[in-house]
């Protein structure tokens, strides 16, 4: 290796070893490492042959075999087809799959109103949906939760495995102790979700917010450019505004697991008291609260008075002109507060979710326009500004993500 490949290769290392928990990089953390790369490959090309695999990750070819092979035996991938021969006479390489019924994963969406449960295989497809009316009493609720993920397994009895249950939740999360601490949204104050959940079902549960589950999601399973991003900002553009931040492939959680909340930055000293006790937050300017509220000045006397965001999406969709304004003033302000975080974080991607998306036409112009006027450094790289790559709740899709990730994503060592 010439001395600049080292230096190279040196410099890709840039994380201080964790030496409060460190787990020397011994040969059962390497396999499991290499088998998560494996079956990342396989989820992201199936069906895909050995040969290529080994191209992709750099292994060779006996190793390749013998993990493939450990992960044939788990029922973790299958063969498909068994090798027809070629016209030239030669066998072609066995394509590979995931095994999509080793894994029955569950995901619970919980928002103020409506909460969504599902089971997906290891594919990523989904096999059950059902949703419920979000409950007052949070230890009854879940408690129903519980139940109706235990009917589910029984019915789904195909999966070899429910490695455990996701939860998307609509507030401030302590993922570390599992419980769900406040929402401005759902009157759930202290809720030890983990803990109930995990007594009625057995099986493992996370929980994270929406904004964060929805980075996750779009890391994860975003649109297929995003396939080699690594540094990500979601917002969530809600009732109220969260953010969810993937940096290096990974989410950012922060040193009290409350990382995201960038709504609450100041963006105006002299502005309206916040519930956090602050003046002027950027959430009193561009979230969906605020933009009904701007609406209803603005449409004065005259006009519907409307309440929910989907009721004023169809108003601009119908070229409503106080309700566009609304919109077009909070696409202002969603440019602002976005260009401050593209200077602090420097993510490729800046994904915007939540039903003002639906008019992406009329904001995503006035957002780029803040964005250029505003950034500071010169960039090699420009930033794309996208909507959510799924148009219906990617809060869920990010709850079965959570699973996934714990199955997928590769541990740090050391
Ligand atoms: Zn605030």
């Amino acid at each position: 290796m010439s001395n600049s490949r080292v230096i190279h290769s040196r410099h890709r290392f840039t994380r201080k070893p964790n030496l409060a928990d460190v787990k020397a990089a011994g040969h059962d953390m390497l396999r499991l490492v290499n088998r998560r790369i494996l079956l990342s490959i396989l989820s992201d090309r199936q069906p895909i042959s050995r040969p290529e695999i080994a191209k992709i990750s750099g292994h060779n070819k006996a190793t390749i075999s013998t993990i493939t092979g450990e992960l044939l035996k788990d029922s973790c991938i299958i063969e498909e087809g068994s090798g027809r021969t070629t016209p030239i006479g030669g066998k072609p390489p066995t394509p590979l799959r995931l095994n999509a019924q080793r894994f029955g994963l569950f995901g619970v969406d919980i928002r103020a109103d409506e909460t969504i449960l599902a089971l997906s295989d290891f594919n990523n497809r989904i096999v059950s949906r059902v949703s419920y009316e979000t409950g007052v009493d949070s230890t009854a609720f879940l408690n129903k939760i519980g139940k109706e993920i235990r009917k589910l397994s029984v019915k789904h009895d195909s999966f070899i495995e429910f490695p455990g249950i996701g939860v998307s939740l609509p507030g401030l999360v302590d993922n570390h102790s599992g419980k769900f601490l406040l929402s401005v949204v759902l009157p759930w104050r202290d809720v030890p979700v983990v803990q109930l959940l995990e007594k009625s079902t057995g099986l493992p549960v996370i929980i994270d917010n929406s904004a964060r589950c929805s980075a996750l999601a779009e890391i994860w399973h975003g649109k297929a450019q995003y396939a080699h991003v690594r540094n990500l900002l979601y917002v969530s553009v809600s009732t109220g505004l969260a953010c969810g931040v993937v940096i290096d492939g990974g989410l950012y959680r922060g040193g009290n697991n409350t990382a995201g909340q960038f709504g609450h930055i100041p963006i105006d000293l002299n502005g309206n008291e916040c519930r956090c006790g602050q003046r002027g937050c950027w959430d009193l300017y561009a979230s969906d609260k605020a933009t009904l509220k701007r609406y209803a000045e603005l449409r004065g006397t005259s006009g519907k008075r409307v309440t929910a965001m989907r009721k004023l999406i169809e108003l601009v969709e119908a070229g409503d002109a106080a309700a566009t304004e609304a919109v077009r003033e909070t696409a202002r302000y969603l440019g602002i507060g976005i260009t401050g975080l593209i200077n602090g974080l420097d993510p490729e991607v800046v994904v915007i979710g939540g039903e003002i998306t639906k008019v992406w036409g009329v904001i995503e112009p006035i957002i780029v326009e803040e964005t250029k006027r505003h950034l500071l450094a010169p960039r090699s790289h420009s930033i794309a500004i996208r909507p959510s790559a799924f148009e219906v709740r990617p809060s869920l899709k990010g709850a079965l993500t959570l699973i996934q990730n714990s199955l997928l994503s590769v541990p740090h060592m050391g």
